[in-house]
């Protein structure tokens, strides 16, 4: 199985078009690396290739990495995507794929999920690419390609800002994937707004993990004079007494744990703050655009470099 990496910022990128935090003036000047919106690519053997998500970035995203490019004159490797919510920076980027021709996507979501995509209406002004839209349900398991067993995480979380931000069981799920050969086990949880005992189960026994690293602190967005809370917002934040990283540091040892998904207020992404010592302290990482895992024998490689 290999899992990368696409995108590890939250919905904006840093830097943000319109922001000029410490962190976007940083990545602006080359003094820390460019993010791209949230996104993970799956392949069992790396032929065919799944999305974790689908961000507005899709596209610099395939160019960004061969393995997802076309391979004859109209065509692509992306077999489809697998949402966790309904969140635009999530789900965006299937508008930018609109041109798949013949090519239909298999998309799995909740119902929920499905229904908020669908119903917006940019999607009925640009056009879905052509699909087939499966629901699936929290505890659920089901097979991609005969080889990749994804169990679907039930998660705390809203629905998205155009919905009201709704507390509601299907808004948002997590994913975890199993390589059935190798029975190596990655679970994604790029969303959620709190650490549940579902969410301690699946981490306890993934190889690697992927967790919602967006905030660090639940008043972080006033920096940027932005009075929404992390909470209010779906995420719970890192830091803290409450935060994810103090209900996640006593994992099982042994596992690979980045934080992904974060935002550009965070003052993780500066790897001299006091936040980013606390994360390594704790054997968490940041992930990063174009960091890849590798699992299985046949496919086993050296240890990722890791940033920070
Ligand atoms: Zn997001
Ligand atoms: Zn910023």
């Amino acid at each position: 199985m290999i899992v990368r990496v696409l995108g590890s910022a939250a919905g904006g990128g840093v830097p943000q078009w319109n922001c000029a935090c410490a962190n976007c003036t940083a990545a602006r000047a080359g003094d820390a690396p460019h993010r791209s919106s949230s996104s993970f690519a799956i392949s069992a053997t790396g032929e065919r290739f799944w999305l974790v998500n689908v961000s507005p970035d899709i596209a610099q995203q395939i160019e960004a990495y061969a393995p997802l490019q076309p391979r004859m004159e109209r065509g692509t490797p992306i077999a489809g995507m697998l949402l966790t919510d309904a969140n635009v920076d999530h789900l965006g980027g299937l508008a930018v794929l609109r041109q798949a021709g013949d090519h239909a996507f298999t998309i799995y979501s909740t119902p929920t999920v499905r229904t908020l995509a669908t119903a917006q209406e940019a999607f009925a002004t640009f056009a879905l690419p052509p699909h087939r839209w499966n629901s699936i349900v929290p505890g659920e398991r089901f097979v991609l390609d005969g080889a990749l067993a994804v169990d679907v995480i039930p998660i705390a979380g809203l629905t998205p800002g155009y919905a009201g931000r709704i507390p509601r069981g299907d808004a948002v799920v997590g994913f975890a994937m199993t390589d059935l050969a190798s029975g190596e086990r990655v679970l994604f949880a790029p969303v959620f707004m709190d650490v549940t005992p579902a969410l301690v189960d699946a981490a306890s026994t993934a190889d690697a993990a992927f967790f919602d690293g967006s905030f660090w602190s639940d008043d972080e967005l006033s920096d940027v004079g932005v009075a929404k809370a992390a909470r209010s917002l779906g995420h719970a934040p890192v830091g803290g007494s409450e935060g994810s990283l103090a209900k996640l540091r006593d994992l099982p040892p042994g596992a690979r744990r980045f934080y992904a998904h974060l935002n550009n207020t965070n003052p993780l992404l500066d790897e001299r703050s006091d936040a980013a010592r606390e994360l390594r302290a704790a054997a968490f990482a940041i992930a990063y655009d174009g960091l890849e895992l590798r699992f299985g024998a046949s496919l086993r490689a050296p240890e990722p470099s890791v940033s920070l």
